[in-house]
């Protein structure tokens, strides 16, 4: 077996630092009782993520199914960081990682991400290897395609049939009229779309 060293630091990358407001809405520990309840709180991220302007308008918590307890936040960073994967359910399972000091978050207990949408192609993809068993969300990739302008990336039809097939159980749209709202209003205001649907089939010039 490869022993491990202790890496000596030459760089250090992202930094993501969430928005204070965040603690407003859901500090880390606090134990949250039934889905909807969950998935409410990451909707109300989104919606203050259009509110304040700090971020796309998506919001996501990660919980332990048993006791709710929240141990993952996370709101859309990606141009505040200059970061294109810094979406909200990678950052709310990377802080969950963090805080476990584990990769694989279902190694002890199952645990559910909530999230305000339905995960784009690279949430999807990078999902499978969270430890992660229950998603539940709320906006569809229609959703947002459609009422805020995003390009979700070309998730296959079966998507959450591979999901399932590899132990995650999965529900849609939860609450979904509440996210949709936020997604409206983003783009009501202007919001930056970062990966837009415009940008789809249009080779750059080198
Ligand atoms: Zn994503």
């Amino acid at each position: 077996m490869i022993k491990e060293k202790v890496n000596r630091p030459a760089y250090q990358l992202k930094n993501i630092i969430l928005p204070e407001w965040v603690t407003e809405e859901i500090p880390l520990g606090m134990e949250i009782e039934g889905e909807e309840e969950r998935m409410a709180i990451a909707i109300k991220l989104s919606h203050r993520q259009v509110l304040e302007g700090t971020g796309g308008p998506f919001g996501a918590i990660v919980c332990e199914l048993g006791s709710g307890r929240v141990i993952g936040v996370g709101v859309n960073q990606v141009t505040n960081s200059c970061w294109s994967g810094a979406h909200a359910e990678f950052i709310a399972w990377t802080m969950a990682q963090e805080v476990t000091g584990r990769y694989d978050l279902g190694r002890d207990y199952a645990v559910g991400l909530y999230s305000s949408a339905q995960p784009c192609v690279s949430c999807w993809g990078g999902l499978f290897w969270t430890g992660i068993s229950r998603l539940v969300f709320a906006a569809t990739k229609r959703d947002v395609e459609q009422y805020a302008g995003f390009d979700e990336g070309p998730l296959p039809s079966d998507w959450d049939v591979e999901l399932t097939k590899r132990g995650v159980s999965v529900q849609s749209g939860l609450l979904r009229d509440k996210a949709v709202m936020a997604l409206r209003e983003y783009a009501r205001l202007g919001g930056e779309c970062y990966n837009s649907n415009s940008n789809t089939g249009s080779p750059r010039a080198e």
